[in-house]
């Protein structure tokens, strides 16, 4: 496989959880690609179905519907959700996952080294445990973390190094893609930064793929190739960063990019405040699922007709009846401004 090429396909993938009667629909019909070597950033408010969707891709949840077709290291493409489990635990080192909080995602009796040794322990039964200590520094030395500390437990480490040993534990089996869910979060806003700046680094030297959930849009634009916008358990809008950020065709989109803070107050949009509250995933509202939160809804088409989420004529998908005649205006970028936008 080369770099560029399909590895995953997304698929019209739902999932719904089922409590004392009642259904909730977490995702709801999501579909989009990713490439080999890409970042995908998704993106929604707290409890839009992100982090749930990246949990039915790595298969750490059953999805309910849909498909997740995997292209294999060996380019076979398989349907990662219906592989059986021999087939899986082969697959599953090619997928791994940083999860959100540093301080519980990491056992506090197991000592760092054993952290990152326990994936290969299980993966490689056959390995020796020279072997397993030398792979554990090699990889701790390239996460940045000092080798000579990784007999100490988690608690004697910062929250940036936690999540640095987090990110070693996933990179020890030598994955494809890693699903990075709000890996940065819970850190410092400079500790974000580094974090950041070395999931680049090692994207780079590995030709890894990721896919970053976040609520945060600068983290987002700063590290992804392409944004898919999630309200609500759906997909409304999947675009290239730049023409995400630039121009949102999303008018709830448009609404999250006029809450992000720019260092310079020339370049911010004006705020647009969002009526209500996210309605409830157990009981969705009728038509488009951000009708009653849209300041552009045409009554009588938005309340009553779900939009489906639809190929526009520049390739970038979004799920809106208004999409092509709203001409939303996003960051107002120039040539090299785009960094100049960043807060740090
Ligand atoms: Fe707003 Fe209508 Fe588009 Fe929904 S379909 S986002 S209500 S304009």
């Amino acid at each position: 496989m080369a770099r560029g090429d399909l590895i995953l396909d997304v698929q019209k993938v739902h999932k719904r959880f089922a409590s004392k009667g009642v259904v909730v629909k977490a995702v709801t019909d999501v579909s989009f690609t990713v490439n080999e070597g890409e970042t995908i950033g998704i993106v929604g408010e707290s409890g839009c179905g992100k982090t749930t969707l990246g949990r039915c891709i790595v298969r750490a949840y059953s999805a309910s519907e849909g498909k997740v077709m995997y292209t294999t290291a060996e380019g076979k493409v398989v349907d990662f959700l219906k592989v059986d489990k021999k087939e899986m635990k082969k697959i599953r080192k090619e997928i791994q996952m940083i999860f959100q909080d540093p301080y519980s995602s990491l056992d506090p009796r197991m000592t760092v080294l054993d952290i990152i040794k326990e994936p290969l322990k299980a993966n490689f039964p056959d390995m020796s445990n020279d072997e397993m200590n030398e792979r554990c520094k090699d990889i701790a030395a390239k996460v940045g973390l000092n080798v000579a500390y990784l007999n100490r437990y988690p608690h004697a480490f910062s929250g940036g190094q936690r999540q640095r040993i987090g990110i070693a534990r996933a990179l020890v089996l030598n994955p494809r893609i890693i699903v990075c869910d709000e890996a940065v979060s819970a850190l410092d806003v400079s500790v974000q930064a580094q974090v950041i700046n070395l999931l680049n680094d090692l994207k780079k030297e590995f030709g890894l793929t990721y896919l970053f959930i976040s609520h945060d849009l600068s983290v987002v634009e700063h590290i992804s190739d392409k944004v898919g916008v999630m309200y609500l358990g759906r997909m409304v809008e999947y675009s290239k960063t730049e023409e995400l950020f630039e121009k949102p065709m999303h008018p709830y989109t448009e609404a999250l990019l006029s809450a992000v803070p720019v260092a310079d107050p020339d370049y911010q949009m004006d705020r647009i405040p969002l009526q209500g509250e996210i309605p409830n995933p157990a009981n969705p509202p009728k038509g488009c699922y951000f009708h009653e939160r849209c300041r552009y809804c045409k009554k009588g088409l938005c309340d009553v007709e779900a939009p489906e989420l639809k190929e526009t004529p520049d390739g970038r998908l979004c799920a809106c009846h208004r999409a092509l005649e709203l001409n939303l205006r996003g960051f107002k970028y120039e040539e090299g401004a785009k960094d100049k936008q960043k807060t740090e």
